[in-house]
């Protein structure tokens, strides 16, 4: 099956009981038993639940992993992968994360002793000399494309550099979706999701994945999942499902939306710099080429005037929501140095380029002419 197929039909056979072409909301927390111990596969809903054994089924099949684990959140997932981790151990990870991610990575290394060190991953020098001194990592750790300044990692070419230090590498996969971009043929070993984000995809709810390439890597993660308890709920997983249905279609339009909003923004003279994959001015647009089907709908840029630029630019948006989040059917902005990104330090922030003048939108599937109107209007006000 192609991939628009498999949204559909991949691991979402019709319920075998009745026939109902979507699975049911199994809204149980714990299921009959013939005797102890004998039960039809399910035996207590933070352990396993039908409705999400099949959003979980679907996220593995859409990954090419062989494993799939739901969580209530994209931080949920992470926190669970984090407790498979020795306190021993050492992170490598990209200098640009999601705020909420390197929050818990510093909580880890502070409260627990896990070495982490942030190197830029787009340097594969950077990279192997990093890897190459002191103690072998145990998980190298990347998203791609970045959050908030969309840098493109090649996926390929880190794994090789990780694996030749028997390094687990993760990709953080929520902001390209599995319909732009698969990890794990490309050399991870487990992808990460806040399927809050493109998954979903439509802003009405929190949840997080992980697919893992090994089937006994998988099993063991699924033993934490259980253990820990951060699963999502029946009706969260069916709303991440019915989401999944039609990613491929939104894609292409966050796509379309995308490239409107650039045309807007690269000819203006209030912008200094545009973050997007898909223009040739990109510095790894050649690497997001080869990787991914399509750029996606995240775009971020640095209007010339800072911070009262920015606050004129947010003020002035009618189309454009300042809300946090992304990915979903509506079109959202955000300012990452007070929003998404207030709890790294300053110093810290703008060593990597998060600036006061940076914003980030998250284009939406409306029509591509109204988002590049109200890009156009905003910018005439700052
Ligand atoms: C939102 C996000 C997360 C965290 O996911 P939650 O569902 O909010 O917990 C992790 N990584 C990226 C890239 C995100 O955008």
């Amino acid at each position: 099956m192609r991939f628009d197929t498999k949204l559909i039909h991949a691991a979402q056979p019709p319920d075998p009981l009745t026939g109902a072409v979507n699975v049911p909301v199994y809204l149980s927390s714990t299921f009959a038993q013939s005797a102890p111990n004998r039960n039809k596969g399910y035996v207590y809903s933070r352990s396993a639940n039908p409705t999400r054994t099949v959003l979980e089924s679907a996220l593995a099949t859409l990954e090419e992993g062989s494993v799939g684990l739901a969580f209530s959140s994209g931080l949920g997932a992470l926190a669970t992968l984090l407790e498979s981790i020795p306190s021993q151990a050492r992170i490598v990870a990209d200098t640009d994360l999601y705020g909420g991610t390197w929050r818990l990575l510093e909580h880890h290394r502070r409260t627990f002793g896990v070495r982490t060190d942030y190197v830029d991953l787009t340097d594969l020098d950077a990279l192997r000399a990093s890897v190459a001194g002191g103690t072998a990592p145990t998980m190298v750790y990347a998203e791609s494309p970045t959050n908030p300044l969309l840098r493109v990692i090649d996926l390929a070419a880190v794994a090789k550099v990780a694996h030749a230090r028997r390094a687990t590498f993760v990709v953080d996969n929520t902001f390209a979706s599995p319909a732009l971009q698969r990890p794990i043929p490309l050399g991870a070993d487990i992808v990460l999701h806040s399927t809050t984000k493109y998954l979903g995809g439509h802003s009405d709810v929190i949840g997080g994945a992980l697919v893992v390439k090994s089937k006994s890597r998988g099993e063991r993660l699924r033993w934490l999942q259980n253990a820990v308890g951060a699963v999502p709920s029946p009706f969260d997983s069916f709303l991440v499902l019915r989401g999944m249905h039609t990613l491929g279609l939104r894609m292409r339009a966050h796509g379309a939306g995308a490239r409107a909003a650039t045309e807007v923004l690269v000819p203006s003279r209030k912008v200094r710099a545009v973050h997007y994959p898909g223009l040739a001015s990109h510095p790894q647009h050649r690497v997001a080429a080869r990787q991914m089907s399509g750029y996606g709908g995240m775009v971020s840029f640095e209007l010339t005037g800072g911070l009262p630029a920015a606050r004129r630019f947010l003020r002035s948006l009618r189309v454009f929501t300042l809300a946090e989040s992304l990915g979903g059917v509506e079109s959202l902005v955000d300012h990452p140095a007070s929003m998404t990104h207030a709890s790294v330090p300053r110093a810290e922030r703008e060593a990597h380029g998060v600036t006061d003048g940076l914003v980030r939108l998250s284009c939406g599937i409306e029509d591509p002419a109204d988002l590049a109107d109200d890009l156009r209007t905003a910018l005439g006000s700052v």
